[in-house]
């Protein structure tokens, strides 16, 4: 029946060409490759000899009742990144001979969950790693986990008093809160709040830099940005502060130039004006003695290391080597004493510990089977026959033929179409014709397979085939940027990989919504809108990785069709091989994405038994289909928003 199934040659194919295809040795470097199972397997230590196969764990997590889909998240990897970030700062200091220090802090807002936290906060004790807090709610988070008295709090966004306030107190617990001024009237409210409470918090300020990002976030500097002072008005600051009394509490200055920074000649210069304005508020006689570079550090989603939007034109050590060099020429030439230098590098430390796998509840795709004849067919089905017959004969070489019998079959589509709106056709010879027509696509791409130069319109034909996997997921809830920002992640199997992929396809997720899609996927440098995969062999699950969206994807998720979030676990090498959950945190039932939109549980099962009693008096219920009913739906309440698999 399966036209579209390709001869292969499985013999040829091998893990290695799935891991090209993929991109998978590029992009998942140190932690991600495939066994000679066809299985990736994860390293979360970075280190190929500990390693787990994903497939093995999947099925093993199913026995426990922990059905995909799942998010998975490798504590080891989260450890494995602060320890890079640290080890690529310490090497440089080193190397450059740098009289300062690396002391960084983790902005909460890439993944707020209390266990990401607690893991970062207790894995960076030894680097004194602190956190950056972006409102008053993520402030408490900061506060009340952050129990390191020499790790660094800064205080970022918009401040009202009671967030000035809350931060001198908290430095009389003996945490350390920078009170980063983001704003001018920031400055009068901070002396405001000091004369009240006759105490003062630690202060940064975040200048406005005129040196321009591109990308995405690139509007979070520059003049128009909402963010930081102008030089005028960091003077300006500098003169209230130093009436105030309050001048020896400027300890810091700030700059932030947007998320996923993809060109590090950006970075440079920025950090060049940057290291002006640190010394000049020295001279101004601020104590200073921190620079905090803010976030940007990026990730090679597509490992094609460009100044593309999915990658970095820079390594991690790059980056570390400019930041030190950059600041240490500024300072040297100034006879400046260096700073300690500080990053918030959010996406740089998350993005690899967690990752998404789904399963495919099933495909779709055209119909593009020849029907068989049968008796004497309307003129444009016979056409349609014909153009068939004449496709399969041409070469693949005689472009130009192939072409006109193409435009010869959508003609004779059309034709049919015609003929059934007057009703001249029924029903039956109207799907004729569109199915012959797909028929005559597929000839014709089947034709177009090698690398020609194919006309635009016949190279669409392939997406027009090409199969829709249903996943069991909600984009909306679990891969938000890619529809919000179209930004990519690794995508792929996560098993079958000594085996030829032999579809093209797209995913389609479960809500009603017709952007819930993935069909942007990475191509080293490029975008390609199809992904190769393999057809779904009856009975047995395929499950799909969403790779790199340990940053952002949890927190911006949203509720859209009220799918809530998925079970995540929390995963450990263990001591002796193998591995351990160290948590399990239920993905949301269905009674609390309803309670989220104030929809009590009780009240929906209240009025459904009034229903069905009112159905059984009617007659057209009977008492034990009844409470079949009622049992269902109390089940559902508390069962996941998600698909049930099958097997
Ligand atoms: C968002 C943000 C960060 C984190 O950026 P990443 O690109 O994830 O490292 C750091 N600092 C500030 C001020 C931010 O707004």
């Amino acid at each position: 029946m399966d036209h579209t199934k390709q001869t292969t040659n499985n013999d040829n194919w091998t893990v290695k060409d799935s891991e090209l295809l993929y991109g998978l040795d590029r992009w998942g470097k140190e932690y991600f490759s495939i066994n000679e199972k066809g299985n990736i397997t994860v390293s979360p230590k970075g280190k190929k000899e500990e390693s787990l196969d994903l497939m093995l764990l999947m099925k093993e997590l199913k026995s426990r009742n922990l059905k995909s889909p799942l998010l998975l998240r490798f504590d080891d990897i989260l450890e494995d990144r602060l320890e890079k970030l640290n080890q690529a700062f310490d090497s440089a200091i080193s190397h450059y001979n740098y009289k300062g220090i690396y002391k960084g802090v983790y902005p909460i807002k890439c993944n707020q969950q209390r266990h990401v936290v607690e893991e970062i906060v207790a894995c960076g004790r030894k680097w004194h790693f602190g956190l950056e807090a972006g409102s008053k709610a993520e402030l408490l988070i900061a506060l009340s986990l952050l129990n390191d008295p020499e790790a660094l709090l800064i205080c970022n966004g918009y401040k009202d008093k009671r967030y000035i306030e809350t931060a001198i107190l908290a430095r009389q617990i003996g945490r350390q809160p920078i009170v980063v001024i983001e704003q001018s009237e920031e400055v009068d409210r901070i002396i405001q709040a000091c004369k009240e409470l006759g105490s003062a918090p630690l202060i940064g300020i975040r200048a406005k830099l005129s040196s321009q990002s591109n990308g995405r976030w690139g509007n979070s500097i520059g003049d128009k940005s909402k963010f930081g002072l102008s030089i005028p008005e960091i003077l300006k600051a500098v003169e209230k502060l130093n009436n105030a009394g309050l001048l020896q509490e400027l300890i810091l200055l700030h700059f932030h130039l947007g998320s996923q920074i993809n060109n590090i000649a950006i970075l440079k210069n920025a950090l060049q004006e940057a290291g002006q304005i640190y010394i000049e508020l020295n001279r101004l006689g601020a104590p200073m003695g921190h620079l905090d570079v803010g976030g940007g550090l990026g990730i090679d989603y597509d490992g094609s290391q460009t100044a593309t939007s999915a990658s970095t034109n820079y390594s991690l050590q790059n980056y570390a080597n400019d930041v030190v060099a950059t600041i240490q020429e500024c300072c040297q030439a100034n006879h400046i004493n260096v700073p300690t230098l500080i990053s918030e590098s959010g996406r740089a430390i998350t993005s690899h510990f967690s990752l998404l796998i789904f399963n495919i509840l099933g495909t779709s795709s055209v119909l593009r089977d020849v029907p068989p004849a049968k008796g004497k067919e309307c003129l444009s089905v016979q056409n349609l026959r014909e153009t068939l017959l004449s496709l399969s004969q041409y070469s693949e070489n005689d472009l130009s033929k192939l072409q006109e019998a193409w435009n010869d079959a959508l003609k004779f589509k059309e034709d049919a179409l015609a003929a059934f709106r007057l009703g001249y056709i029924d029903l039956v010879e109207r799907a004729m014709a569109e199915q012959l027509t797909w028929a005559c696509a597929q000839a014709l791409t089947t034709k177009l397979s090698k690398d020609q130069l194919i006309p635009k319109e016949l190279r669409a034909l392939k997406t027009a085939l090409a199969e829709t996997y249903y996943a069991n997921i909600s984009i909306f809830r679990s891969a938000p940027d890619t529809w919000a920002i179209e930004q990519l992640f690794p995508i792929m199997p996560i098993h079958r990989l000594q085996e030829k992929p032999n579809k093209l396809g797209d995913f389609a997720d479960l809500t009603c919504d017709s952007d819930g899609k993935l069909s942007k996927f990475i191509d080293n440098g490029k975008v390609k809108s199809l992904l190769e995969l393999h057809s779904i062999n009856t009975g047995e699950d395929y499950w799909i990785g969403m790779f790199l969206g340990g940053a952002y994807q949890e927190v911006l998720g949203n509720l859209h069709n009220l799918f809530g979030t998925t079970n995540s676990i929390h995963i450990r090498l263990a001591e002796n091989g193998g591995y351990k959950l160290d948590h399990v945190i239920r993905g949301n039932s269905k009674a609390e994405v309803l309670r989220a939109m104030e929809h009590e549980s009780e009240q929906v099962l209240e009025r459904l038994r009034i229903a069905s009693e009112s159905a059984i008096q009617k007659g057209t219920l009977k008492i034990n289909d009844a409470q079949r009913f009622i049992d269902h739906i109390e089940t559902s309440l508390r069962q996941s928003t998600y698909l049930q698999e099958k097997n």
